[in-house]
């Protein structure tokens, strides 16, 4: 195969528009948020790649001695209220924190840089958004959301160099309900091939989004995730 580049198009200029309506895509960016909230933010998304996990609250706490819990836990709750993270509901653990899941996905992203590992994304789009977001190569290691079969992904210098299968598609979703974590990203996969989307589609009814080929959903990874750290 020739190496894959992200590539715009005109559905993925409908999903950002329609992602930036429903999304505080401003905040997610950093740009509405305090130099504090940004300063955590910063912190969870940089250690979630080094610990294979998102950082528990206590970790988070110990790494900012200078904030009392009262003011780590309004900076936390912030940053949900945002959908920069998603607590659970009680709010002792973060569940997501953008690109990174908190538990178990089908998307595992291997991080190729010293000092960083495996860990499990929310979605398709957002295990193609790690490589831009840390500059590094990456592995994934996905399955197709309709039978199961295994999918695998090679990402060097920011293009993907291998794919198996070749016919692997992406669901876009775009039925939202409150947060991206509980509605958008669960139903934004890997399918093996256009017909097994098709296959899948008939049993699920879902009609509100777009199946993008890998160049786009590349292209999607890159915008939402390229400028999350800065
Ligand atoms: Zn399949």
């Amino acid at each position: 195969m020739s190496a894959i580049k992200p590539e715009a198009t005109e559905r993925t200029k409908n999903i950002f528009e329609e992602a930036c309506c429903v999304e505080n895509m401003e905040a997610k960016f950093g740009k509405t948020l305090s130099p504090e909230e940004n300063d955590v933010k910063r912190f969870i998304l940089t250690q979630s790649p080094v610990l294979g996990r998102i950082p528990s609250i206590d970790e988070i706490k110990k790494a900012f001695t200078q904030y009392q819990d009262e003011k780590m836990d309004a900076i936390l709750k912030k940053l949900d209220q945002y959908d920069v993270i998603h607590l659970d509901e009680n709010e002792k653990t973060i569940a997501a924190a953008y690109p990174f899941s908190g538990s178990e996905t089908s998307h595992t992203v291997t991080l190729k840089r010293e000092g960083y590992g495996k860990i499990y994304t929310m979605c398709a789009i957002d295990a193609l958004g790690v490589p831009f977001m840390f500059q590094c190569d990456v592995s994934i290691d996905s399955k197709c959301h309709h039978c199961g079969e295994s999918i695998e992904i090679e990402i060097e210098d920011k293009k993907i160099t291998f794919l198996k299968p070749e016919s692997t598609v992406v669901w876009c979703d775009l039925e939202y309900s409150c947060c991206a974590a509980t509605s958008l990203c669960k139903n934004i996969n890997f399918f093996s091939s256009e017909h097994h989307f098709t296959e899948w589609q008939k049993e699920n009814q879902r009609v509100k989004g777009h199946l993008l080929q890998l160049n786009e959903a590349f292209y999607l990874g890159k915008l939402f995730f390229e400028n999350r750290l800065h």
